[in-house]
């Protein structure tokens, strides 16, 4: 089968996994192989309300039964959904523009940063992910090679609360400095755009008032704040239901997708209709499947099902838990040198020495395969690909949690310590 893939798929794909896995079935927070073998899904954030979720395959099936269309006419569902969502955001986030992936997302709120503010500067963190457009590959600053970033993107180190030691004012002044590097290159600066829980660069969560001042420096110097938010949103880190809530300020856009159809693909940029309006003076806008019928079925079953269940205050409480049980095993294996995260958004930072820090991919990767073996699905994240990524379904329990922690406690102690 893998050389089947190899061959049919060309060799730009990546597979998890020394042993890959086939998986042929999903239910809640498991995924089953072909084998008929589980696995503890802690990876996936895109079945966010649980694989296959009744709710949600309902709705999707009804709506594909009745009717397809698109947004040139007239429906509830892409009303109601842009209505659900803005209730979600405050009062000046009051338009909604659908897409399918993050990435088109994120295009489109480049597009009206760049119509409104009349510039083309875009400060980004470093190590960041947002999709894969060409528009967008260039912010990407995880994939793109350093010497293919244009003169129009200018990078700010990520925040890191555990390795960087910097305060308030030396955050600020790295988004000063972008600034001024770009108005050296003639450049009129068009946006801020960061992953708001940072999470390419290791799962950091912005420390202190980090939004809110690189809001103030970007729109002082003309330019917009967009918050990207197609992995923290939803609720997953259980205290808010976006990921800027950390801070107190409100974005100018937002960006939503990956959890928005539990697996559907839809997203959606989220924005003050002034900005709206003033792009729409210079461009229309559409996009064939983005908001069709049945994709915001998906979404408001999502919407649903993460009220019904209360599945924002699950992230919180289980979160909680999970990172009280993580460390605790911090308090036993040396390797584990930060735990950090909210809700069902966590990281494992693991290190070959406690003092100094050093990064451990080589433990990092032992560990994911050995997870993988015991029937737990993870991954590993960060520049030096030593941070354990978690992050479940919404509906992982707490007795879930027990499972994971009691594997990892052993497959820890298996690698670090061989008998
Ligand atoms: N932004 C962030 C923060 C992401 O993590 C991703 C996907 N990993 C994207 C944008 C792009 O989303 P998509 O793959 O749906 O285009």
């Amino acid at each position: 089968m893998i050389e089947r893939r190899r061959n049919a798929l060309g060799s730009a794909y990546r597979l998890f996994y020394e042993n890959p896995v086939h998986l042929v079935k999903g239910k809640g927070v498991w995924l089953f192989d072909a084998d008929g073998r589980k696995y503890l899904d802690m990876y996936n954030n895109v079945p966010h309300v649980g694989h296959c979720h009744p709710h949600v395959v309902e709705a999707i099936c009804k709506q594909i039964g009745t009717l397809n269309t698109h947004t040139r006419y007239l429906h509830e569902n892409v009303i109601e959904l842009a209505e659900r969502l803005t209730a979600k955001c405050p009062k000046e986030l009051d338009n909604v523009m659908f897409s399918c992936t993050g990435s088109e997302a994120n295009e489109l709120a480049l597009r009206i940063a760049r119509t409104v503010t009349g510039g083309t500067g875009l400060i980004v963190t470093d190590y960041a992910y947002h999709g894969n457009t060409k528009a967008i590959f260039e912010i990407s600053t995880e994939d793109i090679p350093a010497d293919e970033v244009p003169d129009y993107v200018v990078t700010v180190p990520s925040p890191d609360t555990y390795r960087d030691g910097l305060d308030a004012d030396d955050y600020a002044n790295h988004v000063h400095a972008a600034i001024q590097l770009l108005r050296d290159r003639g450049i009129k600066p068009a946006a801020f755009i960061i992953d708001t829980i940072v999470s390419s660069a290791g799962v950091i969560t912005p420390p202190g008032h980090y939004l809110k001042n690189a809001a103030e420096i970007i729109r002082a110097a003309g330019g917009l704040f967009v918050a990207d938010e197609v992995q923290p949103g939803f609720g997953r880190t259980g205290k808010n239901f976006w990921g800027y809530e950390v801070d107190d300020f409100i974005p100018d856009i937002i960006t939503v997708g990956k959890p928005m159809g539990n697996g559907h693909p839809i997203a959606a940029t989220i924005a003050r209709s002034d900005l709206i309006d003033q792009f729409a003076t210079h461009s229309q806008y559409f996009n064939t499947f983005g908001g069709n019928p049945v994709s915001c079925a998906a979404g408001l079953a999502v919407l649903d099902v993460i009220e019904q269940e209360d599945l924002q205050a699950n992230a919180l409480q289980v979160g909680q838990y999970l990172t009280n049980g993580l460390k605790a095993l911090a308090d036993k294996h040396d390797a584990i040198g930060d735990v950090r995260g909210s809700g069902f958004f966590k990281a494992v930072d693991l290190v070959t020495d406690r003092d100094t820090k050093e990064p451990a991919p080589d433990i990092t990767v032992s560990v994911v395969n050995a997870l993988r073996s015991n029937g737990i699905l993870t991954g590993s994240i960060g520049k030096h690909d030593n941070i354990l990524k978690l992050r479940p379904p919404m509906v992982f329990s707490q007795e879930n949690a027990d499972f994971f922690l009691g594997v990892f406690d052993e497959v820890l102690g298996a690698i670090t310590s061989p008998v």
